[in-house]
Protein backbone atom coordinates (compact mmCIF):
# COMPACT_ATOMS: atom_id res chain seq x y z
CA UNK A 1 0.00 0.00 0.00
CA UNK A 2 1.01 3.55 -0.99
CA UNK A 3 1.50 5.96 2.31
CA UNK A 4 -1.92 7.53 3.30
CA UNK A 5 -2.21 11.08 2.43
CA UNK A 6 -5.80 11.49 4.42
CA UNK A 7 -7.77 9.69 6.84
CA UNK A 8 -8.67 6.39 5.73
CA UNK A 9 -9.36 2.83 6.56
CA UNK A 10 -7.56 0.59 4.89
CA UNK A 11 -9.25 -3.23 5.06
CA UNK A 12 -7.37 -6.27 4.06
CA UNK A 13 -9.69 -9.09 2.56
CA UNK A 14 -6.73 -11.36 2.77
CA UNK A 15 -6.02 -10.92 6.45
CA UNK A 16 -10.41 -11.80 6.19
CA UNK A 17 -9.66 -15.12 5.07
CA UNK A 18 -6.58 -16.10 7.31
CA UNK A 19 -9.28 -14.87 10.40
CA UNK A 20 -11.73 -17.47 8.19
CA UNK A 21 -9.67 -20.28 7.98
CA UNK A 22 -8.41 -20.15 11.29
CA UNK A 23 -11.88 -20.03 12.77
CA UNK A 24 -13.27 -22.77 10.48
CA UNK A 25 -10.28 -25.16 11.68
CA UNK A 26 -11.54 -25.19 15.09
CA UNK A 27 -14.73 -26.22 14.02
CA UNK A 28 -16.15 -29.91 12.47
CA UNK A 29 -16.33 -29.48 9.28
CA UNK A 30 -19.81 -30.09 8.86
CA UNK A 31 -20.38 -27.80 11.46
CA UNK A 32 -21.68 -24.64 9.51
CA UNK A 33 -20.84 -20.78 9.86
CA UNK A 34 -22.72 -17.56 10.14
CA UNK A 35 -20.56 -14.70 9.67
CA UNK A 36 -22.10 -11.51 11.64
CA UNK A 37 -21.99 -8.32 9.68
CA UNK A 38 -23.87 -6.01 12.24
CA UNK A 39 -22.63 -2.76 12.36
CA UNK A 40 -21.06 -1.78 8.79
CA UNK A 41 -19.21 -5.41 9.37
CA UNK A 42 -17.71 -4.52 12.78
CA UNK A 43 -16.76 -0.81 11.24
CA UNK A 44 -15.78 -2.14 8.16
CA UNK A 45 -17.79 -2.55 4.87
CA UNK A 46 -20.91 -4.81 5.22
CA UNK A 47 -21.09 -5.51 1.31
CA UNK A 48 -17.76 -6.12 0.57
CA UNK A 49 -16.48 -8.30 3.78
CA UNK A 50 -19.71 -10.58 2.68
CA UNK A 51 -19.07 -10.93 -0.91
CA UNK A 52 -15.46 -11.91 0.31
CA UNK A 53 -17.10 -14.43 2.55
CA UNK A 54 -19.58 -15.61 0.20
CA UNK A 55 -16.42 -17.32 -1.78
CA UNK A 56 -15.44 -18.28 1.07
CA UNK A 57 -18.39 -20.81 1.69
CA UNK A 58 -19.63 -18.82 4.35
CA UNK A 59 -23.72 -20.76 5.07
CA UNK A 60 -24.95 -17.47 6.97
CA UNK A 61 -25.25 -13.98 8.01
CA UNK A 62 -26.38 -12.28 10.82
CA UNK A 63 -26.80 -8.12 11.53
CA UNK A 64 -28.52 -6.62 14.47
CA UNK A 65 -31.03 -4.89 12.31
CA UNK A 66 -33.31 -5.00 9.50
CA UNK A 67 -32.37 -2.44 7.52
CA UNK A 68 -28.24 -3.37 7.24
CA UNK A 69 -29.85 -6.56 5.71
CA UNK A 70 -31.86 -4.44 3.32
CA UNK A 71 -28.44 -3.09 2.86
CA UNK A 72 -26.88 -6.88 2.06
CA UNK A 73 -29.95 -7.23 -0.59
CA UNK A 74 -29.17 -4.28 -2.42
CA UNK A 75 -25.85 -5.23 -2.51
CA UNK A 76 -26.70 -8.56 -4.28
CA UNK A 77 -25.81 -10.64 -1.13
CA UNK A 78 -27.68 -13.87 -1.71
CA UNK A 79 -26.52 -16.18 1.21
CA UNK A 80 -29.81 -16.43 4.42
CA UNK A 81 -29.52 -13.58 6.35
CA UNK A 82 -30.60 -13.77 10.10
CA UNK A 83 -32.04 -10.50 11.55
CA UNK A 84 -31.37 -10.69 15.32
CA UNK A 85 -32.93 -8.00 16.85
CA UNK A 86 -35.90 -6.89 14.91
CA UNK A 87 -39.16 -5.03 15.63
CA UNK A 88 -42.30 -5.52 14.79
CA UNK A 89 -42.21 -2.65 12.11
CA UNK A 90 -39.85 -4.48 10.32
CA UNK A 91 -41.67 -7.53 9.40
CA UNK A 92 -43.17 -6.96 5.99
CA UNK A 93 -39.89 -5.76 4.86
CA UNK A 94 -38.28 -8.58 6.73
CA UNK A 95 -40.38 -11.03 4.12
CA UNK A 96 -40.04 -8.52 1.40
CA UNK A 97 -36.34 -8.73 1.52
CA UNK A 98 -36.15 -12.67 2.26
CA UNK A 99 -34.49 -11.68 5.84
CA UNK A 100 -35.23 -13.75 8.49
CA UNK A 101 -35.88 -12.72 11.78
CA UNK A 102 -34.83 -13.68 15.42
CA UNK A 103 -37.97 -14.43 17.39
CA UNK A 104 -37.64 -13.77 21.10
CA UNK A 105 -40.78 -13.19 22.72
CA UNK A 106 -44.58 -13.98 22.52
CA UNK A 107 -45.73 -10.74 21.57
CA UNK A 108 -42.86 -10.98 18.33
CA UNK A 109 -44.26 -14.47 17.47
CA UNK A 110 -47.58 -13.59 17.41
CA UNK A 111 -47.00 -10.22 15.65
CA UNK A 112 -44.65 -11.75 12.70
CA UNK A 113 -46.95 -14.76 12.46
CA UNK A 114 -49.91 -12.06 11.30
CA UNK A 115 -47.99 -10.83 8.97
CA UNK A 116 -46.67 -13.93 7.67
CA UNK A 117 -50.20 -14.84 7.32
CA UNK A 118 -51.59 -11.82 5.62
CA UNK A 119 -48.74 -12.22 2.75
CA UNK A 120 -49.75 -15.59 2.43
CA UNK A 121 -46.77 -17.41 3.35
CA UNK A 122 -45.98 -20.97 3.55
CA UNK A 123 -42.97 -22.14 6.01
CA UNK A 124 -41.53 -19.05 6.14
CA UNK A 125 -38.18 -19.89 8.18
CA UNK A 126 -37.99 -18.07 11.66
CA UNK A 127 -35.47 -18.60 14.48
CA UNK A 128 -35.88 -18.82 18.10
CA UNK A 129 -33.60 -17.51 20.69
CA UNK A 130 -33.51 -18.43 24.25
CA UNK A 131 -32.31 -16.63 27.16
CA UNK A 132 -30.09 -18.62 28.91
CA UNK A 133 -28.30 -16.20 31.27
CA UNK A 134 -27.75 -12.86 29.51
CA UNK A 135 -31.26 -11.61 30.09
CA UNK A 136 -31.33 -9.26 27.64
CA UNK A 137 -33.28 -11.26 24.40
CA UNK A 138 -35.32 -14.26 24.88
CA UNK A 139 -38.00 -17.07 25.40
CA UNK A 140 -37.69 -18.70 28.48
CA UNK A 141 -38.31 -22.32 28.80
CA UNK A 142 -41.63 -22.19 30.49
CA UNK A 143 -42.98 -20.16 27.37
CA UNK A 144 -41.93 -23.71 25.12
CA UNK A 145 -45.75 -24.82 25.47
CA UNK A 146 -47.13 -21.36 24.29
CA UNK A 147 -44.33 -21.79 21.23
CA UNK A 148 -45.60 -25.15 20.13
CA UNK A 149 -49.31 -24.16 20.50
CA UNK A 150 -49.04 -20.98 18.56
CA UNK A 151 -46.46 -22.97 15.18
CA UNK A 152 -49.14 -25.77 15.52
CA UNK A 153 -52.30 -23.53 14.56
CA UNK A 154 -50.16 -22.02 11.18
CA UNK A 155 -48.09 -23.60 8.48
CA UNK A 156 -47.06 -19.88 7.63
CA UNK A 157 -43.64 -19.85 9.26
CA UNK A 158 -41.13 -22.90 10.10
CA UNK A 159 -38.18 -22.26 12.75
CA UNK A 160 -35.06 -22.96 11.14
CA UNK A 161 -32.93 -22.71 14.07
CA UNK A 162 -32.60 -22.28 17.44
CA UNK A 163 -30.35 -20.44 19.10
CA UNK A 164 -28.68 -18.34 22.61
CA UNK A 165 -26.09 -16.54 23.22
CA UNK A 166 -23.51 -16.74 25.75
CA UNK A 167 -22.54 -13.87 28.34
CA UNK A 168 -19.66 -14.15 29.04
CA UNK A 169 -17.89 -16.65 27.05
CA UNK A 170 -14.47 -15.04 26.95
CA UNK A 171 -13.81 -15.13 30.29
CA UNK A 172 -12.76 -18.05 31.90
CA UNK A 173 -13.31 -16.94 35.48
CA UNK A 174 -17.07 -17.57 34.14
CA UNK A 175 -16.51 -20.78 32.85
CA UNK A 176 -19.09 -22.12 35.33
CA UNK A 177 -21.64 -19.45 34.30
CA UNK A 178 -21.41 -20.31 31.28
CA UNK A 179 -21.38 -24.10 31.33
CA UNK A 180 -24.83 -23.39 33.06
CA UNK A 181 -25.91 -21.48 29.81
CA UNK A 182 -24.81 -24.07 27.66
CA UNK A 183 -26.76 -27.05 29.63
CA UNK A 184 -29.74 -24.51 29.78
CA UNK A 185 -29.46 -24.22 25.95
CA UNK A 186 -29.69 -27.90 25.50
CA UNK A 187 -32.42 -28.28 27.89
CA UNK A 188 -34.46 -25.99 26.32
CA UNK A 189 -33.66 -27.27 22.75
CA UNK A 190 -34.43 -30.92 23.10
CA UNK A 191 -37.85 -30.06 25.02
CA UNK A 192 -38.87 -27.43 22.40
CA UNK A 193 -37.36 -30.47 19.46
CA UNK A 194 -40.15 -32.79 21.67
CA UNK A 195 -42.79 -30.44 21.21
CA UNK A 196 -42.23 -29.33 17.34
CA UNK A 197 -41.65 -32.58 16.17
CA UNK A 198 -38.98 -31.43 14.35
CA UNK A 199 -35.25 -30.47 14.82
CA UNK A 200 -34.39 -27.33 13.79
CA UNK A 201 -30.32 -26.42 13.72
CA UNK A 202 -28.79 -25.37 17.15
CA UNK A 203 -26.29 -22.88 17.60
CA UNK A 204 -25.16 -20.67 20.43
CA UNK A 205 -21.32 -19.67 20.42
CA UNK A 206 -19.71 -16.54 19.38
CA UNK A 207 -16.22 -16.44 18.41
CA UNK A 208 -14.39 -16.25 21.99
CA UNK A 209 -17.61 -19.10 22.51
CA UNK A 210 -15.96 -21.42 19.33
CA UNK A 211 -12.47 -21.15 20.88
CA UNK A 212 -13.21 -21.53 24.22
CA UNK A 213 -16.22 -24.12 24.06
CA UNK A 214 -15.88 -26.51 21.26
CA UNK A 215 -18.19 -28.75 22.94
CA UNK A 216 -20.97 -26.01 22.19
CA UNK A 217 -20.50 -25.47 18.63
CA UNK A 218 -23.62 -27.56 17.81
CA UNK A 219 -25.13 -27.18 14.30
CA UNK A 220 -23.42 -23.64 13.65
CA UNK A 221 -21.15 -21.22 15.21
CA UNK A 222 -21.86 -17.52 15.31
CA UNK A 223 -18.38 -15.11 14.45
CA UNK A 224 -18.14 -11.82 14.22
CA UNK A 225 -14.89 -9.86 16.01
CA UNK A 226 -12.71 -13.10 14.90
CA UNK A 227 -13.05 -12.24 11.70
CA UNK A 228 -12.17 -8.83 12.01
CA UNK A 229 -8.91 -10.01 13.86
CA UNK A 230 -9.53 -9.94 17.17
CA UNK A 231 -9.93 -13.21 19.38
CA UNK A 232 -10.74 -11.51 23.17
CA UNK A 233 -7.43 -13.31 24.33
CA UNK A 234 -3.83 -13.23 23.43
CA UNK A 235 -3.12 -17.01 22.79
CA UNK A 236 -5.48 -16.57 19.89
CA UNK A 237 -4.65 -12.91 18.66
CA UNK A 238 -1.37 -14.20 17.04
CA UNK A 239 -3.19 -16.55 14.84
CA UNK A 240 -5.78 -14.09 13.51
CA UNK A 241 -5.03 -10.70 12.18
CA UNK A 242 -6.81 -7.44 12.12
CA UNK A 243 -8.32 -6.65 8.93
CA UNK A 244 -8.61 -2.87 9.45
CA UNK A 245 -5.88 -0.43 9.41
CA UNK A 246 -7.18 2.91 10.64
CA UNK A 247 -4.77 5.75 8.83
CA UNK A 248 -4.46 9.79 9.36
CA UNK A 249 -1.65 12.10 7.93
CA UNK A 250 0.22 15.00 9.98
CA UNK A 251 -1.36 18.37 8.44
CA UNK A 252 0.62 20.56 10.79
CA UNK A 253 3.51 21.22 13.24
CA UNK A 254 3.49 23.74 16.11
CA UNK A 255 6.13 24.64 18.11
CA UNK A 256 4.64 25.64 21.80
CA UNK A 257 6.22 27.56 24.11
CA UNK A 258 6.64 26.26 27.64
CA UNK A 259 3.49 27.47 29.50
CA UNK A 260 1.54 27.47 26.49
CA UNK A 261 -1.85 25.69 25.89
CA UNK A 262 -3.43 23.48 23.08
CA UNK A 263 -6.81 22.70 21.94
CA UNK A 264 -9.71 23.54 23.41
CA UNK A 265 -10.99 24.56 27.20
CA UNK A 266 -6.65 24.50 27.04
CA UNK A 267 -6.69 21.01 27.99
CA UNK A 268 -2.97 20.72 27.77
CA UNK A 269 -0.19 23.18 29.02
CA UNK A 270 3.23 22.36 27.68
CA UNK A 271 5.70 22.31 30.74
CA UNK A 272 8.28 21.53 28.08
CA UNK A 273 9.46 23.36 24.60
CA UNK A 274 6.81 20.79 22.59
CA UNK A 275 6.20 19.87 18.87
CA UNK A 276 2.51 19.22 17.93
CA UNK A 277 1.29 17.75 15.26
CA UNK A 278 -2.53 18.05 14.28
CA UNK A 279 -4.29 15.39 12.76
CA UNK A 280 -7.26 15.29 10.32
CA UNK A 281 -9.13 13.22 12.67
CA UNK A 282 -11.50 13.83 15.26
CA UNK A 283 -14.55 12.48 17.59
CA UNK A 284 -16.67 12.60 14.45
CA UNK A 285 -14.60 10.24 13.07
CA UNK A 286 -14.49 7.29 15.81
CA UNK A 287 -11.93 8.85 18.08
CA UNK A 288 -13.85 9.45 21.73
CA UNK A 289 -13.15 12.39 23.32
CA UNK A 290 -12.38 10.40 26.41
CA UNK A 291 -8.95 9.08 24.56
CA UNK A 292 -7.73 13.02 25.08
CA UNK A 293 -5.45 14.22 27.66
CA UNK A 294 -2.66 11.92 27.07
CA UNK A 295 -4.85 8.56 27.69
CA UNK A 296 -4.99 7.47 23.70
CA UNK A 297 -1.96 7.77 21.03
CA UNK A 298 -1.04 7.63 17.94
CA UNK A 299 1.54 5.35 15.60
CA UNK A 300 4.13 7.49 14.01
CA UNK A 301 7.37 6.05 12.60
CA UNK A 302 6.59 3.43 14.72
CA UNK A 303 6.67 5.53 17.90
CA UNK A 304 3.95 6.14 20.27
CA UNK A 305 2.21 10.17 19.67
CA UNK A 306 0.43 10.66 22.82
CA UNK A 307 -2.95 12.65 22.19
CA UNK A 308 -2.69 15.77 23.65
CA UNK A 309 -5.48 18.22 24.99
CA UNK A 310 -8.72 17.56 24.07
CA UNK A 311 -9.62 15.48 21.08
CA UNK A 312 -12.20 17.93 18.74
CA UNK A 313 -14.88 16.41 16.50
CA UNK A 314 -12.47 17.12 13.48
CA UNK A 315 -8.70 17.15 15.10
CA UNK A 316 -6.71 15.91 17.55
CA UNK A 317 -3.42 17.13 18.00
CA UNK A 318 -0.60 14.74 19.18
CA UNK A 319 2.69 15.52 21.42
CA UNK A 320 5.86 14.76 18.73
CA UNK A 321 8.52 16.26 20.39
CA UNK A 322 10.42 13.15 20.71
CA UNK A 323 9.74 11.94 16.98
CA UNK A 324 11.42 12.93 13.74
CA UNK A 325 8.54 14.10 11.61
CA UNK A 326 6.83 16.38 9.13
CA UNK A 327 3.41 17.58 7.65
CA UNK A 328 2.63 15.02 5.30
CA UNK A 329 3.81 11.92 7.08
CA UNK A 330 1.85 9.18 7.80
CA UNK A 331 0.27 8.39 11.09
CA UNK A 332 -1.77 4.90 12.46
CA UNK A 333 -4.20 4.79 14.73
CA UNK A 334 -4.82 1.22 14.73
CA UNK A 335 -3.94 -2.16 12.76
CA UNK A 336 -2.17 -5.29 13.07
CA UNK A 337 1.04 -3.06 14.65
CA UNK A 338 -0.88 -1.16 17.31
CA UNK A 339 -4.15 -2.93 17.75
CA UNK A 340 -7.50 -1.63 18.48
CA UNK A 341 -7.79 -4.10 21.55
CA UNK A 342 -4.38 -2.51 22.77
CA UNK A 343 -5.47 1.18 21.91
CA UNK A 344 -9.10 0.66 23.54
CA UNK A 345 -7.66 -0.89 26.94
CA UNK A 346 -6.35 2.80 27.56
CA UNK A 347 -9.71 3.88 28.32
CA UNK A 348 -10.81 0.75 29.64
CA UNK A 349 -12.90 -0.34 26.73
CA UNK A 350 -12.58 -2.80 24.09
CA UNK A 351 -11.44 -3.67 20.83
CA UNK A 352 -15.21 -4.05 19.58
CA UNK A 353 -16.28 -0.52 20.75
CA UNK A 354 -13.26 1.20 18.83
CA UNK A 355 -13.20 -0.62 15.40
CA UNK A 356 -17.11 0.18 14.62
CA UNK A 357 -16.92 3.88 15.62
CA UNK A 358 -15.20 4.34 12.70
CA UNK A 359 -17.64 6.95 11.49
CA UNK A 360 -18.95 6.87 7.87
CA UNK A 361 -16.95 9.94 6.41
CA UNK A 362 -13.94 8.15 6.63
CA UNK A 363 -12.96 6.33 3.79
CA UNK A 364 -12.61 2.93 3.55
CA UNK A 365 -10.03 1.24 0.82
CA UNK A 366 -10.38 -2.39 0.29
CA UNK A 367 -6.90 -4.11 -0.46
CA UNK A 368 -5.06 -7.57 0.06
CA UNK A 369 -1.81 -7.26 2.08
C1 LIG B 1 -22.82 -9.69 17.92
C2 LIG B 1 -23.26 -11.07 18.14
C3 LIG B 1 -22.41 -12.17 17.87
C4 LIG B 1 -20.96 -12.00 17.48
O1 LIG B 1 -20.14 -11.99 18.63
P1 LIG B 1 -18.56 -11.92 18.51
O2 LIG B 1 -18.10 -11.88 19.93
O3 LIG B 1 -18.25 -10.67 17.78
O4 LIG B 1 -18.12 -13.13 17.77
C5 LIG B 1 -22.94 -13.44 17.97
N1 LIG B 1 -24.22 -13.64 18.36
C6 LIG B 1 -25.05 -12.62 18.68
C7 LIG B 1 -26.43 -12.91 19.13
C8 LIG B 1 -24.59 -11.29 18.60
O5 LIG B 1 -25.41 -10.29 18.93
Amino acid sequence: MPKATDTILEIDLNALDNNFKYLTSKIAPDTMVLAVVKAYAYGNDSIAIAKELETLNVDYFAVAYTGEGVVLRDGAIKTPILVLHPVPTNFEEIIDRCLEPSIYSQKILREFIAVAEAKGQNDYPIHLKFNTGLNRLGFESHQISFISEELSKTSCVKVKSVFSHLAASEDLNEKEFTEQQISNFTKMSSDLINALGYRPLLHCTNTSGILNYPEAHFDMVRTGIGLYGYGNDKKYNKYLKPIGTLKTVISQIHSIVKGESVGYNRGFFAERPTRSATLPIGHADGIPRSYGKGKGWVTIHGKKAPIIGNVCMDMIMVDVTDIECEEGDEVIVFGPSVTAEELSAAINSISYELITAVSQRVQRVICRK
